[in-house]
C-alpha cells in the first residue's frame, strides 16, 4: 500500500509547480512581489494547499468509511496528511510539509493564545507545526535534520518522534487496509471552482484552477480508497481563510481566502507589503480561527 500511495502522490507532485499565469488584475499582496518573490509565494501557497487538502481528505475518509477515531480527530487527520505525503518520498511533497510547518509556526507567533484557543477543536498552531515536524523527523531524521535544527528540537524528542511516526503509520495503514482500492474501484467526484466577483479572490481561483488543486485530490483518492461516487470537491469563497468537510453534503470545500492567506503571509514575512496594506486584518489568521 505504501508503494501505491507513493506512486499516486507522485502525480500530485507535478502539480506543485507554480503556474506563471498572466493576470490582468493582481491583488496588492501579489503586486508587492517581484517575479522571483511571486514564484516563491505561489510555491509556498501550493505546498500549504496540498497539506490542507490532504487534511480535509482525512476528514472525508473518516466520515465516508466511518473509521474509528481514538483521540482528537483534528490531530488524527493532521497525522494522516503527514503520513501520506511523507510516504510518497518526493521532494515536492516534502516541501509541502515544510511549508505547512512554517505557516503554522508563523501563525502561532502572530497571536496571543486565548482561552478559546485552548477550548478549540484544533491544537494550537505551534503545536500543529511541531506535530507535523515530529512526523517528518520521525520518518527520517537525516532528511529533515535542517528543519529539526532550525526548530531546535532536542535529540531526545527526535528519537521519540521516530517511535511515534512508526506507530502513526502502522495505525493508519491498518485502519485503511480493508478499504484499499485499485483501478477498477475508481469513482466519480464532482469538481467545481465556483466563480466570484471579488477580483482578489478570483485571482486565487485562477491560480488554484491552473494548479489543478481539486484534480490532484481526485486523481490521488479515486482508485486508492474504496469510496462511493458523488463526493463533491469544491473551491469557493467562504468569508474566512479555511477549508471544510461536510459529511451530510458529502462535500469538501477549499476556500479562496485560504490560498490568499499564504501569499499574504509570504509577502509579510519577506517585507513585501506596503504600509497601506490591510492584509493583516484578513479573516481567519488568528489562532482561534485557524481551523481546517
Ligand atoms: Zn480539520
Amino acid at each position: 500500500m505504501r508503494k501505491r500511495i507513493g506512486a499516486l502522490l507522485l502525480a500530485a507532485a507535478a502539480w506543485a509547480q507554480p503556474a506563471l499565469a498572466q493576470e490582468d488584475y493582481v491583488p496588492k499582496e501579489v503586486a508587492a512581489l517581484d517575479q522571483e518573490g511571486l514564484d516563491k509565494a505561489l510555491t509556498f501557497m501550493g505546498g500549504n494547499v496540498i497539506y490542507i487538502l490532504f487534511h480535509e481528505a482525512g476528514h472525508m475518509l473518516i466520515s465516508e468509511l466511518n473509521l474509528p477515531v481514538l483521540g482528537r480527530e483534528e490531530d488524527a487527520v493532521d497525522t494522516l496528511s503527514s503520513v501520506l505525503l511523507l510516504e510518497a518520498k518526493d521532494e515536492t511533497l516534502d516541501q509541502a510539509l515544510r511549508d505547512s510547518v512554517e505557516s503554522w509556526y508563523t501563525l502561532g507567533n502572530q497571536y496571543e493564545v486565548s482561552e478559546e484557543d485552548f477550548m478549540d477543536t484544533h491544537g494550537l498552531s505551534k503545536q500543529r507545526a511541531y506535530n507535523i515536524a515530529c512526523m517528518m523527523i520521525g520518518q527520517d531524521q537525516k532528511r529533515f535534520k535542517d528543519m529539526a535544527d532550525s526548530l531546535e528540537i532536542p535529540q531526545e524528542r527526535r528519537d521519540e518522534c521516530e517511535v511515534e511516526y512508526q506507530k502513526a503509520r502502522e495505525s493508519w495503514f491498518s485502519v485503511l487496509g480493508p478499504y484499499m482500492a485499485d483501478d477498477k474501484d475508481k469513482i466519480k467526484f464532482k469538481l467545481a471552482y465556483y466563480k466570484t466577483n471579488n477580483k482578489d479572490l478570483n485571482y486565487y481561483r485562477q491560480q488554484l484552477k491552473d494548479f489543478g488543486a481539486l484534480e490532484m485530490l481526485r486523481d490521488t483518492f479515486s482508485g486508492l480508497v474504496k469510496l462511493k461516487d458523488g463526493i463533491k470537491l469544491t473551491a469557493n469563497v467562504c468569508g474566512e481563510a479555511n477549508a471544510y468537510w461536510d459529511g451530510d453534503a458529502r462535500e469538501l470545500t477549499y476556500c479562496y481566502e485560504d490560498a490568499q492567506s499564504y501569499v499574504q503571509m509570504y509577502a509579510e514575512n519577506n517585507g513585501a507589503t506596503d504600509e497601506n496594506s490591510s492584509s493583516t486584518d484578513e479573516a481567519g489568521t488568528g489562532d482561534g480561527d485557524a481551523a481546517q
